[in-house]
């Protein structure tokens, strides 16, 4: 039997030791899309507990807590920290063989030194030994976690209509501390741009976006001049990408006269019909896209959730409190279209591609053969395992998918798409996975690993733990 969680974690032979250990440990971390608060950040925010830590925003943790039939008052009720905690730590043993499982002690041991594992048993003690240092240790800040795990850059999540004022005011304080601060660049995520579906939201938003653009907005026209104004200050903050949550893709054809139309429509506050709404996003998308072309960045295309399956939950908690699940659309045909009437313009940017539904994995796999052009290696990529896929099996079969269908030494490996500054031992987690998976093929003798293939394997490792993604972002 092997012990739980050592140092040799996940690594089955002694090539994905070797490999893991000299080559992909201490690499530096590019998160290159996540979700952690600016503010928090900015104001290097101190945790009052490892339940805000935790159990502050954790919808993985909250579902599996319902589903160990833990009460809502216990989970995003007013129950005290202490009490969540509890009930999170009675839930942990039943968390077995779910990734939950191994991201709680993943967090707990590279963190806070903790080996020992969650349950009613060690809660109390873990409990207070990590307070203590998250209220008492100046490393145990939000920046402080960052520095920790040797993070280089993040890239947050922003709209449009956002200010940045936080990314503004974090830039000048470590330029002038001239400090090694972990960068924080912002992210371009206009999805309420598109949300054409709900046209008094949508109005509203159009009233915030003409105030951060200072544009009268009346017409289409206007709408994507003044996203082309808020792209243009994106882009003088130092972003250099973007991001989309999507259902599925949208390649409808549409004429110009028909977007003004349903744009006035939507804005007046009708409902549009299914099809108008289609053309819309159409639209919408190739505008974004081709924005991001012309300013040479990088998008992101995360589809294929279904969200906010519970109404009575959505009404009493609001969306990303973990009703969503994985959807079910045909999108090949729309992704295609859509990639190639952007790339036969010549106006096809550097694409990620991350799929939810891991039944689309060898589609997506062979979509991106169709569209790289020489330009740049590894110009469409296909991001890591996503959400519920963000996992070991995930992992493997994302990157066994990429392997046989593409080429994985140019992959731009793992980001960790988290809310939480727990959440850097994911890469730790991808880094293994990936040894691992070098490592077993080397030993049934699959890969060389002599002379020049040996030091490729070698810089191979590198390149996907940082190197690509270092060079694919330009960062
Ligand atoms: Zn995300």
């Amino acid at each position: 039997m092997k012990t739980f969680m050592d140092r040799d974690f996940l690594l089955q032979t002694d090539t994905a030791r070797e490999l893991y250990h000299r080559h992909a440990a201490s690499q530096p971390i590019i998160d290159y899309h996540c979700h952690l608060d600016p503010a928090m950040v900015d104001e290097d925010h101190r945790f009052r507990s490892i339940t805000e830590l935790w159990l502050g925003g954790d919808h993985y943790k909250w579902r599996a807590m319902r589903t160990n039939g833990v009460p809502e008052r216990l989970i995003t009720g007013d129950a005290s920290d202490w009490e969540k905690f509890e009930a999170w730590a009675a839930t942990v043993p039943y968390t077995l063989r779910n990734p939950l499982y191994h991201w709680t002690h993943l967090e707990l041991k590279t963190a806070f030194g903790i080996n020992d594992c969650l349950s009613p048993q060690t809660a109390r003690s873990i409990y207070d030994r990590c307070n203590d240092r998250l209220q008492n240790d100046p490393a145990f800040t939000a920046r402080g976690l960052m520095r920790h795990y040797h993070v280089e850059v993040v890239c947050t999540t922003d709209d449009p209509v956002d200010d940045l004022h936080h990314h503004r005011a974090y830039k000048e304080q470590t330029k002038s501390s001239g400090n090694d601060s972990p960068r924080m660049l912002p992210a371009w995520r206009p999805d309420k741009a598109m949300a054409v579906e709900s046209p008094e939201a949508f109005r509203k938003y159009v009233n915030r976006l003409a105030e951060a653009a200072d544009i009268d907005i009346r017409t289409f026209g206007d709408f994507t001049d003044a996203l082309q104004r808020r792209h243009d200050f994106f882009h003088a903050e130092g972003c250099r990408l973007s991001d989309h949550g999507l259902e599925e893709f949208y390649a409808t054809p549409y004429t110009d006269t028909e977007i003004d139309v349903i744009f006035n429509k939507v804005y007046d506050g009708d409902e549009l019909s299914a099809t108008e709404i289609r053309k819309f996003k159409s639209a919408m998308l190739y505008f974004f896209a081709v924005q991001d072309a012309e300013a040479g960045w990088v998008q992101q295309y995360h589809y294929g959730a279904l969200r906010n399956n519970n109404s009575r939950m959505m009404q009493q908690l609001g969306p990303d409190t973990g009703f969503d699940s994985i959807g079910q659309w045909q999108t090949a045909r729309e992704l295609s279209r859509f990639l190639d009437l952007l790339d036969s313009e010549e106006r096809l940017a550097k694409t990620i591609l991350y799929n939810l539904n891991p039944a689309d994995n060898e589609m997506i796999a062979t979509m991106l053969g169709n569209f790289q052009d020489g330009s740049v290696a590894g110009k469409i990529q296909w991001g890591s395992g996503w959400w519920f896929l963000d996992q070991k099996d995930g992992m493997e079969r994302q990157m066994n998918a990429l392997s046989l269908l593409g080429l994985l030494s140019r992959f731009v490996g793992m980001l960790t798409d988290s809310r939480s500054f727990l959440s850097y031992p994911r890469h730790e987690y991808f880094r293994r996975t990936l040894c691992n998976l070098l490592g077993n093929d080397i030993e049934q003798g699959l890969m060389p690993f002599t002379g020049y293939e040996e030091q490729r394997v070698r810089q191979m490792v590198e390149d996907i733990c940082y190197n690509n993604a270092k060079c694919y972002f330009g960062m």
